[in-house]
């Protein structure tokens, strides 16, 4: 994969995931802000406090995260406060 083809970039303005943190295009995600239905499930079960019990696996895409001290790119969207 070189030259990947850029399509209309004014409505394909990559959003980053709050959960996995993966770069994603609005256009492409069913459960924004998030990235996936998946992610949304994850985040609304952080906020019930079922993090470790939650029947939900992680992206396998998501081995690969960028440093998580380099937040500072984004706008300010961190992991929500407990
Ligand atoms: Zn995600």
């Amino acid at each position: 994969m070189t030259c990947l083809p850029i399509r209309n970039p004014q409505s394909e303005i990559p959003m980053r995931c709050l959960i996995c943190n993966r770069e994603f295009e609005k256009s492409t995600s069913p459960a924004l802000p998030f990235c996936s239905e998946r992610c949304r499930t994850i985040d609304l079960g952080r906020w019930l406090g079922e993090t470790y019990g939650f029947p939900v696996a992680p992206d396998p895409e998501a081995d690969e995260l960028p440093d998580e001290g380099d937040l500072s790119s984004g706008n300010g969207t961190k992991n929500k406060p407990l």
